[in-house]
């Protein structure tokens, strides 16, 4: 090999993603390496990723894991070990670093994904929700400083892979597929009855328990149409969804004289993250391939609006921009954990995020900080219903 491996620092290493990442740089034969990893508090965890990958720097956010001792004796030498967000932030601008793959789930990951872009560095993003809260803040940032953004969200990165068939202008719109969850056919009333236990057990992803959650509900898929509206500059009338729910498809770009282009693979997210990890070339991949020996149809159908709420939700929030994203990213996020813990049913976690995005106080041009506030302005409003 000629030219030195790309360094890349993951963000939410010990995650469903950071994992997939692992997986795929230990597979790159040497032309990736993983020079940072980074957790909340699977300190065991992490040290054991450390072990196998040797980074040069590994980052524990939670203070309280991260002074525990009994993990550090698990670690290889020459790793330097850093802690909390001023961690993170250390190591997504350091100059050794070429690429940042932001995997840690929720808001929780946008300042260290700000930092790494305001740094000029490639982001392969994960983290749908730094897009959802900041959007047109997060796009400006890396337009100001030539930082590189590219997507790992299966739908994103179909339509980023897509929209190579045409010029920006010739799109006339896309369509982001969904699975429709574990609860595509269930009623309004079996809704109502649905366990954690049933909301995890998703039927094509193995993902985190929060976007397997919002996978149930559709917030996923609300998220994700916010998500586009900002990373592809497309304005809400152009963007649908479409139930799929074999996951083989993984968006589609129809361009304005009507030829559709679709990006098909089965679902494993080592695929977006690879050619994220790569782009613009394509590389032989561990992904799972197709399997054309046998038969099987794809089948395509328009979401219920009524049984899946938070769809309507998304398409008015890529519509309302300003400070709309970041409160219903923060009220789900909080609704959600509220859910997960047994203090919140499953059918009132869409309802509840409308009643705090309704009474908000909106603002069309929000700065960081009053984004910032408002994140925790609305997961307040959460924890009052879940807990009244
Ligand atoms: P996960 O729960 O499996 O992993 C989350 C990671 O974030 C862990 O490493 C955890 O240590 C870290 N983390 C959690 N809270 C943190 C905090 N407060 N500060 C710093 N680090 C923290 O989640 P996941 O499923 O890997 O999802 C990660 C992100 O990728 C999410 O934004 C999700 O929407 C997105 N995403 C995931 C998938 C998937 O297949 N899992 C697909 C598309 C997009
Ligand atoms: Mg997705």
């Amino acid at each position: 090999m000629t030219s030195r491996a790309t360094q890349i620092a993951v963000l939410g290493s010990t995650g469903s993603i950071g994992r997939s990442t692992l997986e795929v740089i230990a597979a790159s034969e040497g032309e990736l390496a993983a020079v940072a990893l980074t957790a909340h508090s699977r300190t065991h965890q992490l040290a054991r990723q450390a072990s196998r990958m040797r980074p040069r720097w590994i980052v524990v956010t939670d203070t309280a894991a991260a002074a525990e001792a009994s993990w550090r004796k698990d670690l290889p030498p020459g790793v330097e070990v850093k802690v909390g967000e001023s961690g993170l932030r250390q190591v997504v601008t350091d100059p050794a670093v070429d690429v940042v793959v932001a995997a840690i789930v929720g808001s929780a990951g946008l300042l260290s994904t700000w930092a790494a872009l305001e740094a000029g560095k490639t982001v392969a993003l994960a983290n749908k929700e730094t897009l959802v809260v900041a959007g047109p803040l997060v796009v400006e940032l890396a337009r100001r400083t030539g930082a590189r953004l590219l997507p790992i969200d299966s739908e994103h990165s179909a339509i980023f892979q897509c929209l190579q068939a045409g010029r920006p202008e010739e799109v006339r719109r896309v369509a982001l597929t969904a699975s429709g969850g574990p609860f595509l056919r269930h009623t309004a009333e079996e809704l109502d009855q649905v366990t954690v236990a049933d909301a995890l057990a998703h039927p094509t992803w193995d993902m985190g328990r929060k976007i397997t959650v919002d996978s149930a509900t559709m917030m996923n898929k609300a998220l994700e149409i916010v998500e586009a509206r900002w990373l592809f500059g497309l304005r809400p009338e152009q963007i649908s969804v479409v139930v799929h729910p074999q996951s083989v498809v993984h968006s589609l770009v129809e361009f304005v004289d009507g030829a559709v282009f679709a990006q098909l693979s089965p679902p494993d997210m080592k695929l977006p993250i690879h050619y994220a990890l790569t782009y613009p070339r394509r590389q032989r991949s561990i992904a799972t391939k197709l399997d054309w020996s046998r038969a099987f149809s794809l089948q395509f159908e328009p979401p219920d609006f009524e049984r899946f709420p938070a769809l309507e939700m998304g398409l008015e929030v890529a519509r309302a921009g300003g400070t709309s994203g970041a409160v219903l990213n923060a009220a789900n996020e909080a609704a959600v954990a509220g859910f997960l813990a047994g203090q919140l049913p499953f059918s009132q976690i869409v309802p509840a995020c409308r009643d705090v995005l309704r009474h908000h106080d909106f603002d069309q041009n929000p700065s960081l900080e009053r984004l910032l506030e408002l994140d925790r302005w609305a997961r307040q409003e959460i924890s009052r219903c879940t807990t009244c």
